[in-house]
């Protein structure tokens, strides 16, 4: 393939393919070759590729009106408030464009809780191998020096602590009067699809609740249905005071979402923040579409059900493999944890025609789309178990 993105920066290493077109779970290169999109542009397009519910909808929201302005009413947004607040059990929402915009807010909303309860210098908890983006701010708080190197300084008002660790946050002395917040992924997907213990976010409710604290849910990656809720966090039983909502929610339509409940649905008044294409008609349609066809094609049972599929064909394939350290899920985020880095396992499995991505080196992480039936989910257990024994046997010292 020619070397043609010599006018692009540097930012991603990218995979010598170019998709044409899709069609649910499936996409077509420029060479006309087939592939099974297990990887959703990372966790973006859940109901497949040109779904027609959101096709017609961005179809027909562009030929009525693209955009006014936040300076006016704009009714698809509010009807989309609507629907995500009673969905998700929230108050209020503020709309963006991406995730690190959301969880800009989500800490602009935590800062200035803080200063209405007299705290000059508000401290935010964040946690050890968390992602949360590229802005400084969202970098900040991500807990990975990969992410952070070059850009400090870094921001102040932040704190980490490891994650899955209760006790840890407890720990916390009460002295620490500067906490206003923790700010935690329900399941850290950047970490390598890391599920913490069922009872983990529920203590972390109880902690805050009892400090005084904003608990904040980065749902960017886990949200939208993907863990067979519409949030990851609703498995542990906890509602958050401010959730974070990005990638599937437009089903590629660039729209974030900052949703929060109680005293932090209030802390933003006029003049606070804003967005420019925030919350526009082309993007409140797509997530519309995109709501009306998880609810009406069930699609919260079939990530639950399909990413049972997947797990249990790849134990019931690669048991007794060496090599393998852990297989972990929740609904269809899956990550299957080698002993040994395995970067090379994603353009292999692109020449079988699996998209898969491989997270910290040795993570397997799958992120199939939720409208995926049980001949695709059994189809990519299948592709990726050959592959994975070749791997490993390859990578075998010979005896
Ligand atoms: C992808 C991701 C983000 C950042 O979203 P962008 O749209 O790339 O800014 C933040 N948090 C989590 C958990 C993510 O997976």
């Amino acid at each position: 393939m020619v070397e043609a993105d010599h006018a692009l920066m540097s930012t991603y290493p990218r995979l010598p393919v170019a998709f044409t077109h899709g069609e649910g779970a499936w996409l077509w290169d420029e060479a006309g070759n087939r592939y099974l999109d297990a990887l959703c542009g990372l966790a973006v397009t859940g109901l497949g590729h040109a779904h027609p519910a959101v096709t017609t909808a961005v179809a027909e929201q562009s030929q009525r009106l693209l955009h006014t302005s936040n300076l006016y009413r704009i009714p698809v947004q509010e009807q989309l408030g609507e629907r995500l607040c009673a969905l998700t059990g929230q108050e209020k929402v503020f709309f963006c464009n991406s995730g690190a915009e959301a969880n800009e807010a989500a800490l602009k909303i935590a800062r200035l809780y803080g200063h209405q309860h007299g705290i000059d210098a508000p401290t935010v908890v964040v946690m050890e191998g968390a992602f949360h983006g590229r802005t400084m701010a969202t970098l900040t708080a991500t807990g990975n020096p990969k992410v952070q190197a070059g850009f400090e300084p870094l921001l102040s008002g932040f704190m980490r602590v490891p994650y899955n660790d209760a006790a840890a946050l407890r720990d916390l002395r009460a002295e620490r009067t500067d906490i206003v917040a923790v700010l935690l992924e329900p399941v850290q997907g950047e970490a390598g699809i890391v599920v913490p213990d069922p009872d983990y976010l529920r203590q972390v409710r109880e902690i805050c609740d009892a400090r005084g604290w904003l608990m904040m849910i980065d749902e960017i990656q886990s949200g939208m249905g993907r863990s067979g809720k519409w949030l990851a966090s609703e498995h542990a039983g906890v509602s958050a005071d401010v959730v974070t909502l990005a990638k599937a929610l437009g089903n590629g339509v660039p729209i974030g979402a900052c949703l929060a409940r109680g005293e932090a649905a209030n802390v933003m008044q006029a003049g606070h923040h804003g967005s420019t294409f925030g919350g526009n008609p082309l993007a409140c349609s797509a997530a519309l579409a995109v709501l009306d066809t998880i609810e009406s094609e069930n699609l919260l049972d079939n990530a639950a059900q399909m990413g049972e599929v997947i797990v249990t064909r790849l134990r019931e394939k690669l048991a007794g493999v060496n090599g393998i350290r852990e297989i972990r899920s929740l609904g269809l985020l899956l990550g299957i944890e080698l002993q040994l880095p395995c970067p090379e396992l994603v353009q292999r499995a692109l020449d079988r025609g699996l998209l898969i991505n491989v997270a910290q080196g040795n993570v397997i992480r799958l992120l199939p789309p939720l409208i995926i039936d049980r001949e695709q989910a059994g189809q990519i257990a299948d592709i990726l178990a050959v592959l994975v024994r070749e791997f490993l046997s390859d990578a075998e010292p010979a005896t």
